[in-house]
């Protein structure tokens, strides 16, 4: 058990959960009985963040409802409950500083300890050598289809799908970890930006939480089939390689519901879902959010 699962969960039941999370989050199947809950008046005043996070963390934090909470550059979004979300990235090393403005007009700043992880090598030889240094008559097309990903990404919804508990979108080993650097076929590139599982090409792969489809592409240079869904408050998962979508932008989809087939599409040297998580464009671990 990740120490971070448990500061969260001591969290959100010290600070009453029934207050946070909308009524569908507490009754999905599968899941553990949801932790007690208190009878938490709605202009509770405390502020509570963990004092200590992990990188690739997904951090949800209380405050009182009407406060401005600065992170960063960003004003973050509060919910009428005062629950706000932010992402750690990979090599964030801290503290994380965050203002909390009341209504009031009294502050309070919060700084959060993060913990460092360590980020393995890993070597990936096999994957089709276009796909690791592609001809530069492909470069354009693949910036041009980044971006379109990286834009729908910025979005910031009111929902808070992003409460429940998520779920594993597939069963299977995991193949390929949040973090690690990559090397494909001797080629250092960039870290992996999200969590591969193993599985059949044709795998159902249902949604982790429920969230609004904001990008559906079955043909992406890199990714091949590509899906992004948005859970709310700049945190959205994306689904890679896929071998079918059945989904399209702008449906709703519940948690559990299949949404897309795992694929070999894109650079993947054998059928896996690759399961990555944003909060906006800052990339988090799915494996420290899923029990
Ligand atoms: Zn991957």
């Amino acid at each position: 058990m990740l120490p971070y699962r448990i500061a969260t969960a001591a969290l959100l039941a010290t600070i009453a959960t029934s207050q946070m999370l909308p009524a569908s989050a507490q009754t999905t199947r599968d899941q553990p009985p949801p932790p007690p809950t208190f009878a938490t008046p709605i202009h509770d005043a405390r502020v509570v963040f963990p004092t200590t996070v992990s990188q690739g963390a997904m951090v949800i934090g209380k405050v009182p409802p009407g406060s401005e909470v600065r992170y960063g550059s960003r004003v973050l979004r509060v919910t009428p409950y005062g629950s706000i979300v932010l992402g750690v990235g990979r090599d964030e090393t801290g503290p994380l500083a965050i203002s909390v403005r009341r209504k009031d007009g009294t502050s309070q700043r919060i700084n959060i300890t993060v913990t460092p992880r360590d980020w393995p090598i890993e070597r990936i030889n096999g994957v089709p050598p276009s796909t690791v240094n592609p001809p530069p008559a492909i470069t354009a097309r693949i910036q041009r289809e980044q971006a379109s990903v990286v834009a729908v990404r910025t979005r910031d919804d009111a929902r808070t799908d992003f409460a429940q508990t998520f779920i594993w979108p597939v069963q299977g080993r995991i193949s390929g970890r949040f973090g690690n650097q990559r090397i494909y076929n001797g080629t250092p590139k960039s870290a992996h930006s999200g969590m591969d599982i193993a599985a059949a090409s044709g795998t159902p792969v249902k949604a982790p939480a429920a969230g609004v489809v904001t990008f559906a592409d079955a043909n992406l240079y890199l990714t091949g089939g590509t899906l992004v869904v948005d859970h709310g408050h700049g945190v959205s998962s994306n689904f890679l390689h896929l071998s079918r979508i059945d989904v399209k932008v702008g449906d709703r989809v519940e948690q559990g519901q299949v949404v897309a087939a795992v694929g070999a599409t894109g650079r993947a040297t054998g059928p896996h879902l690759h399961w990555g998580m944003n909060w906006f464009d800052v990339r988090i671990d799915p494996l420290l959010l899923v029990q």
